[in-house]
């Protein structure tokens, strides 16, 4: 829908360093200023590289997230960064419920909600990822499995709440994988999640929620998958990790 602005977001998980980070987003920059107001463009570095990008952005509107965060302030969490922390390198946005992080680090529905609510009361947007697993998809339990981490994640915030939400819907079984959920795939989930948004809420706020596909997009696959009607953008793994690949799935995002 012409109302919500696509936004492309590149997950770098555990790649770049410092001096790498920095390279890969001067690389970009070009791309970036020229979408202007058509297409908002994320990076997710890791924790490090935040900062030095903070400063090195100097305002160029490239936002920046996080890739995690805890859902307490501050306290004995050795090893955690809260929210406050992430808002204050000027972090716009923060990736909750990653489906590496359910997988490889426990995260639950519950766990994400309490990261949302964090990110939300930290001033930042919550970038909620959802996606079924392979065998889910083949039990045809897709709907269902995405149906309850949407609830659970959502659970308890208001509908001016989860309107300043992005949902990344991003299949399990295509992460990483080099095979991308078809154009229809992704449709119907994204329809059924707005679907969801509009019973939970209202259809203002489902018509506001903008929902990224994510998993294995490219170059050649990503002007497709942008073009369905509920595909409000991109979330981006290894291609985001070269600045050819990301910028040619940005620029098909306009
Ligand atoms: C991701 O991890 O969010 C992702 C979509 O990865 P890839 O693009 O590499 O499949």
């Amino acid at each position: 829908s012409a109302r919500r602005r696509k936004i492309v977001a590149g997950n770098w998980k555990m790649n770049k360093t410092v001096p790498e980070a920095l390279a890969l987003v001067r690389e970009l920059r070009g791309t970036v200023a020229a979408v202007g107001d058509v297409v908002e463009v994320v990076v997710a570095p890791t924790f490090l590289a935040l900062q030095p990008l903070h400063v090195a952005l100097e305002g160029a509107p490239l936002q920046l997230a996080a890739q995690n965060c805890h859902w307490e302030s501050s306290g004995a969490f050795t090893g955690e960064v809260s929210a406050p922390m992430l808002a204050e390198l000027g972090c716009a946005y923060v990736i909750v419920g990653h489906s590496e992080r359910r997988q490889l680090f426990g995260e639950t529905d519950e766990s994400v909600n309490k990261k949302a609510r964090a990110v939300l009361a930290a001033g930042m947007k919550p970038i909620l990822c959802v996606g079924e697993t392979l065998a889910e998809r083949e039990a045809n339990q897709t709907l269902d499995v995405v149906e309850r981490q949407v609830r659970g994640g959502l659970a308890g915030f208001e509908a001016k709440d989860v309107a300043t939400f992005v949902l990344a819907y991003e299949p399990v079984w295509a992460i990483g994988t080099g095979r991308n959920a078809t154009s229809a795939q992704a449709q119907e989930v994204h329809a059924a999640i707005r679907g969801l948004l509009g019973r939970l809420y209202d259809g203002e706020t489902a018509g506001r929620v903008r929902i990224q596909y994510g998993g294995s997009v490219k170059p050649d696959n990503a002007a497709e998958l942008l073009g369905q009607p509920d595909i409000d953008g991109a979330l981006v793994g290894g291609a985001s990790l070269k600045a050819g690949d990301f910028a040619a799935i940005i620029k098909a995002a306009t």
